[in-house]
């Protein structure tokens, strides 16, 4: 449970922990997000979420609230007031609170920054990796930026409880053309029938996931091949293997898209080598 809320430079109580009503994340989505692996009581892959972070920021051209390390420093002592040993730490900046107008407010508006942390059972995680999730498929009906981690969340939300309806754990968006796009709240992936890995390539209609980038590092290191292209939905039936990325599920196997098994209907061998691996190519923070 989260007990501590970091908002605009004081750790609040939960239950004291508010924004203003007139913020422009609550009126217009108007905010970026980051949410990154805990683990050991340590930052996973602290420095390629603050960079996308920055990036996300530069896109909207919401000024950065604070020097990169400050930040970092905000998700550690969020954490340790937390006492989170393994869970999420989740970061939010808003271009802050204003009357409402469709219009930027004037520069001298602070940013709203918002920092939580909270602890999620290692055990159930393994648990869900064991036997693997199932995912719905549903046409993309998210905006053309979502290379932009914005908390503009409501199709993803919308996705997600369709999915839950159907059993399954995850919701694949599907473009016009029947290529995959990605996961509600991760990127998708599949093993073909030739053995190689396949995650769409980067492009404004995916966000570029840190898993994602870490797990081809990882790849790259073992030698083992992959491909950066779109997939259908058909192709993702027939795969050998597949599976997501994300920093809060790392690489979570899938054996089941729209009720159809994938493989033999259990956690591909080599998703599960991938799992148990990918820490080894992620930067873990020091202590
Ligand atoms: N795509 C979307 C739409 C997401 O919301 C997420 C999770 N934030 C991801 C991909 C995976 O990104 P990451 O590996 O950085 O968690």
């Amino acid at each position: 449970m989260t007990r501590v809320v970091y908002v605009n430079g004081r750790y609040l109580p939960y239950a004291h922990a508010s924004v203003h009503a007139e913020d422009r994340g609550f009126q217009f989505a108007d905010a970026v997000y980051e949410v990154c692996e805990v683990m050991a009581g340590r930052l996973v892959d602290e420095t390629r979420h603050i960079e996308r972070l920055g990036r996300s920021l530069k896109e909207l051209r919401i000024p950065q609230p604070m020097a990169a390390a400050s930040l970092a420093r905000v998700m550690r002592e969020t954490i340790r007031r937390n006492r989170v040993a393994d869970g999420i730490v989740y970061l939010q900046v808003s271009r802050g609170a204003g009357p409402r107008d469709f219009l930027f407010p004037a520069a001298a508006v602070s940013p709203t920054v918002v920092c939580l942390a909270r602890s999620v059972s290692p055990s159930k995680l393994e648990a869900a990796a064991e036997t693997g999730i199932a995912i719905k498929t549903m046409p993309d009906t998210r905006w053309a930026r979502c290379d932009i981690k914005t908390v503009m969340l409501l199709p993803a939300a919308l996705a997600k409880e369709a999915a839950r309806a159907d059993d399954a754990k995850e919701a694949w968006f599907v473009d016009r053309d029947g290529y995959v796009t990605e996961g509600a709240s991760s990127n998708a992936w599949i093993i073909d029938r030739e053995g190689r890995l396949v995650t769409r390539q980067v492009t404004p209609a995916i966000l570029r996931g840190v898993t994602r980038t870490t797990l081809m590092d990882l790849l790259k290191r073992h030698a083992i091949e992959f491909v950066e292209r779109p997939f259908t939905v058909e192709e993702a039936k027939a795969a050998r293997e597949a599976f997501i990325t994300s920093a809060t599920n790392l690489v979570m196997p899938v054996v089941r898209i729209d009720g159809q098994p994938i493989g033999n209907g259990a956690p591909g061998l080599m998703t599960q080598r991938l799992r148990s691996d990918f820490h080894d190519a992620a930067e873990i923070a020091k202590p």
